[in-house]
C-alpha cells in the first residue's frame, strides 16, 4: 500500500514548525524569506480547497533578538516577557504576508490549563471549526506569557499533535532541524539508518528518539515521537521532515519520499484529555 500516495487526499492539514526553522543560526534573527516560501506554501493549500493550521514556534526566539538577548532566557519571566515581545512581532509579519495573498491569519494562543477544562477545549474546538469555515488560517502557539512551568505543554510538538486531535486532523507535518527518525543518533553514528515508514510506533521506537539539537527549540526527537503517538493514535497521518526548505510542504502533500511518514492507528478509547492529564 502506498501511504505517500494518499497524503494527496488529505483535507485537515496541521503544519508545525520549529523556531530554528524560521532564524538564522547566526544571528538568531527572522529569516524573512523563508517565512515568505511558507506563507506562500501555505497560502496555496488554502487554494487547493484544504483545511491547514499553522503550528509556529519562534515567539521566545524572536523576542530574545529584539531585545538583544545573546543568552537563552535564564527564568520564567524572562522567557514570558521575551514570548510577550516576540509573538506580537511575528503575528505582524504574519498577518503582513498572509494578506498579500489575500488570505486571513488568525492568532490562537493556548495553554494547557484551558485544554484540560471541558468547557474552554469545547471553545477551543468551535473556534477552530469556525475559523476553518471563514477560511482563515489559524496559527497557533502556546500562551507562553501565562503558561507556568508546571502545567505548560512545554514544546510545540506536543501542542500540534494536540491541535490535530481537537480539531480531527487527517495529517501532521512537523518540520525542524532534523530530516525524520534513523535507527541512531546520526551525528554521533555513521551507521545510523533512516526510517522511511513507521507503521506502529511500539517500545523500541519509542526509546530512539535520545537527545535534542539546536539552541532555539525546545523539542528534541523523543517529543516528536511522543507527538507522533498521539497524532497517530488520533487519526492523522504524520510526516517529520527537515525544515530547512519549506518548499518540502507541497512535495510531502504531492506525496514525495520526504522525511519519515508515521501510519494513523487510530484507537477507539482515545480521548485527548486522557493524554492531556497524562502528559509532560
Ligand atoms: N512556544 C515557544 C515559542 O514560541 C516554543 C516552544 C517550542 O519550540 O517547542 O518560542
Amino acid at each position: 500500500m502506498n501511504y505517500r500516495e494518499k497524503i494527496k487526499d488529505k483535507k485537515r492539514i496541521i503544519i508545525k514548525i520549529g523556531s530554528s526553522s524560521i532564524t538564522h543560526p547566526e544571528t538568531g534573527a527572522i529569516n524573512l524569506t523563508k517565512l515568505e516560501i511558507l506563507v506562500r506554501e501555505l497560502c496555496d493549500i488554502k487554494n487547493m480547497g484544504k483545511d491547514v493550521i499553522l503550528v509556529s514556534s519562534g515567539a521566545i526566539a524572536v523576542g530574545r533578538q529584539a531585545i538583544g538577548f545573546h543568552h537563552r532566557p535564564k527564568n520564567v519571566a524572562e522567557k514570558q516577557a521575551c514570548a510577550a515581545i516576540g509573538q506580537a512581532q511575528l503575528m505582524m509579519i504574519y498577518q503582513k504576508l498572509f494578506s498579500e495573498y489575500g488570505h486571513q491569519a488568525a492568532q490562537v494562543l493556548m495553554t494547557k490549563n484551558t485544554m484540560i477544562d471541558n468547557l474552554s477545549r469545547r471553545n477551543a474546538t468551535n473556534t477552530f471549526e469556525e475559523l476553518l469555515a471563514l477560511g482563515a488560517i489559524p496559527i497557533v502557539n502556546e500562551n507562553d506569557t501565562v503558561s507556568t512551568y508546571e502545567i505548560q505543554f512545554g514544546d510545540n510538538d506536543t501542542l500540534s499533535a494536540i491541535v490535530a486531535a481537537l480539531v480531527g486532523a487527517d495529517m501532521l507535518i512537523l518540520l525542524s532541524d532534523i530530516n525524520g527518525l534513523y535507527t541512531d543518533d546520526p551525528r554521533k553514528n555513521p551507521d545510523a539508518e533512516f526510517i522511511d515508514i513507521v507503521e506502529s510506533l511500539d517500545d523500541h521506537l519509542m526509546s530512539m528518539g535520545k537527545g535534542s539539537g539546536s539552541d532555539v527549540g525546545t523539542g528534541g526527537m523523543a517529543t516528536k515521537l511522543s507527538a507522533a503517538k498521539i497524532a497517530t493514535s488520533s487519526g492523522a497521518d504524520m510526516v517529520i521532515a527537515n525544515g530547512d526548505d519549506f518548499h518540502v510542504i507541497h512535495k510531502i502533500l504531492q506525496g514525495e519520499k520526504i522525511g519519515t511518514f508515521f501510519h494513523e492507528n487510530a484507537k477507539e478509547d482515545f480521548y485527548l484529555i486522557d493524554v492531556l492529564e497524562n502528559e509532560g
